[in-house]
């Protein structure tokens, strides 16, 4: 019996969990399903474990359109929230509109950060000069916290090939209040090209300029060719992660 049946096995005697908590709950699908494909995981996350309380968070960036892409396969419907930190590219805004259209998603959420804390603590604007960390949690972080109350779970695009935290993701995972759906933990860059080019899906239009990674303008440089990934992010900093993310993953399970 192979490694990942085995597995499939046990969480196939352990569930269905009524009251089993994120964790327990995360390891459960993570054990049933990491070996699974990015569509079965989706399917099984939107329609079966989660219905009407899952959402996708969306960069809109340089890989985004594959995930939203087999999201809008299993249901068009499904909320997804875009973070407007007020400092992307105007290419990723207009991007945005043109995806969303192309793949008829119904319900695109800009989350913004409250106004009043933002000209309390970041008057000028210019808060990412000073400390990345406080720009990220003020813009990214604290404003995502409301918008997941409605949710049980959301889906993530993270991949294990963009290294560092990233490296042992499992395709369901835990965090303090939700649980996380990560669909595409074993494409490589090879698959995300592959599946845009089947797909006809559009590039985001900075990816043309040496962009392989895209986020606000501030933080966001293009990559020399054979660099890693997210090596424009941030660049010179030793931040490699907005911090929506911030508690390490449960363990891998496949
Ligand atoms: S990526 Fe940069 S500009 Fe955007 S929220 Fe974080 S620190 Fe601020």
């Amino acid at each position: 019996m192979s490694v990942i049946a085995a597995a499939s096995n046990t969480a196939r005697a352990l569930a269905p969990f009524a009251n089993d908590d994120l964790e327990a709950r995360a390891r459960r699908l993570a054990m049933k399903y990491s070996g699974g494909d990015a569509l079965e995981i989706l399917r099984v996350a939107i329609k079966e474990e989660f219905p009407g309380r899952i959402a996708l968070v969306s960069s809109f960036g340089a890989e985004s359109a594959a995930l939203l892409h087999l999201v809008s396969q299993v249901d068009k419907s499904v909320p997804v929230i875009f973070l407007e930190t007020g400092k992307h590219f105007a290419q990723t805004i207009s991007y945005r509109k043109r995806l969303a259209e192309k793949l008829g998603l119904t319900d695109v959420r800009n989350i913004r950060p409250n106004e009043t804390v933002l000209q309390a603590r970041d008057p000028a604007g210019d808060l990412w000069k000073r400390d990345a960390d406080a720009c990220c949690t003020l813009r990214k972080v604290e404003p995502l916290t409301p918008a997941l109350e409605e949710f049980d779970a959301w889906i993530t695009g993270r991949k294990q090939f963009h290294g560092g935290g990233r490296v042992n993701l499992p395709a369901f995972e835990a965090s303090a209040t939700h649980i996380k759906v990560n669909p595409l933990i074993r494409w490589s860059r090879i698959d995300i090209n592959a599946y845009f080019e089947k797909n006809d899906l559009p590039a985001h239009p900075l990816t043309a300029q040496g962009y392989p990674s895209i986020g606000c303008w501030p933080c966001t440089h293009p990559a020399a060719s054979g660099d890693d990934i997210r090596a424009g992010r941030w660049r010179g900093a030793a931040k490699t992660e907005c911090g929506i993310h911030g508690r390490a993953p449960t363990q891998a399970v496949s």
